[in-house]
């Protein structure tokens, strides 16, 4: 029986792991990857304290970290499939059937990647419709894309595709972009870049790959057509909560709903952090000092200590 098991191993997993290290808890982190979103991520600007570094410097520098902790043992390529309530705390069961047990949890399983729901979509994944421009950019070399979203992501993607990409059209829902300020400015430097608002993505085309996509064009409500050989889409973000949902209280969502000043989801002992909570920002530094705050709330709950 561990004291606790922490599920991810994003930042809110890692910052979990170091603190729950410094307060000497026999602890198991099970992560399907290390380092979660920030393996898709480009560039991070804004994790305090480094002025810029790929996302896979990020996810290398977590696992640095947490792996120089001793009292953590470590799960990766290990996917949590159930939770359910045992007398004295929680029993896990992995995609590897692997049982563990643990008195307390942090849910710290973060997000994945909206699926564009329209005809085409899923039948052209792979084959120029991408949900990650830091894997799949250079395969776009010299050729004409479409980013879908116009929140950080979408602005944040298009930029990656600039070294790369002949033109990029960055399609938009709303007659506004959502992403930050910074990025917004950014975008507007790159001729190579055309904003199309008030564009509702319709169909991917193509025939073994992509050739284009129909939209419904807000303005004059006509369908109309473009001709790209790739699909970016970044329309949000889905969280990994389907394993406690059963467990847990969730929002429409499915976010997990915490106590903000705790980290304490509805079920006593069970505590979440990040993307996967209702938390209203999605960033690192939200995320991880999300998780530090559950994990000494954790430690509490286990020192019978009422917080
Ligand atoms: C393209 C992109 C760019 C971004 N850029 C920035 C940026 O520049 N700055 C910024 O602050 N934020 C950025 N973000 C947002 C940031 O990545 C997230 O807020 C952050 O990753 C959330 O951390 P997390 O640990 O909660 O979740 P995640 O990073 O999603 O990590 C979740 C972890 O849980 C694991 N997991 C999931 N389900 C299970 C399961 N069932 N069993 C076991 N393990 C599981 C995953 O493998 C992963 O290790 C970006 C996001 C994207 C997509």
């Amino acid at each position: 029986m561990y004291d606790l098991i922490i599920i991810g191993g994003g930042p809110a997993g890692a910052a979990a792991g170091i603190y729950a290290a410094r307060k000497k808890l026999k602890t198991l982190m099970i992560a399907a990857d290390f380092g979660g979103q920030a393996l898709a991520s480009g560039n991070i600007e804004n994790w305090i304290g480094v002025e810029k570094m790929t996302g896979l410097e990020f996810a290398k520098m977590l696992e640095k970290h947490v792996r120089a902790q001793e009292s953590i043992e470590i799960k990766i390529s290990e996917k949590v499939v159930t939770v359910e309530k045992i007398s004295d705390g929680f029993d896990i069961v992995t995609d590897k059937n692997n049982n563990y047990q643990a008195k307390v949890l942090i849910i710290a399983s973060g997000g994945h990647r909206r699926r564009l729901d329209v005809p085409g979509g899923a039948q052209f994944e792979g084959k120029g419709v991408s949900y990650c421009a830091t894997c799949d950019a250079p395969v776009f070399k010299n050729k004409r894309v479409a980013v879908i979203g116009g929140g950080n992501a979408g602005l944040e993607t298009a930029i990656d595709l600039m070294p790369y990409a002949e033109k990029i059209y960055l399609i938009n829902r709303k007659n506004f972009f959502t992403g930050d300020d910074a990025l917004r400015e950014k975008i507007k430097r790159f001729s190579k870049i055309s904003a199309i608002m008030n564009a509702d993505v319709q169909k991917i085309s193509g025939e073994k790959f992509v050739s284009g996509i129909e939209y419904l064009d807000g303005g004059d409500n006509l369908v109309k057509k473009l001709e790209v050989e790739g699909v970016f889409v970044e329309i949000g973000s889905v969280p990994n909560s389907e394993f406690v949902k059963h467990l847990v209280e969730t929002n429409p969502k499915g976010e997990v709903i915490v106590n903000h000043k705790t980290g304490a989801a509805s079920c006593p002992g069970v505590f979440a952090a990040g993307d996967v909570t209702d938390a209203i920002y999605k960033q690192n530094n939200v995320s991880a000092g999300d998780a530090i705050k559950a994990v000494l709330s954790a430690h509490n709950y286990l020192l019978n200590i009422k917080i």
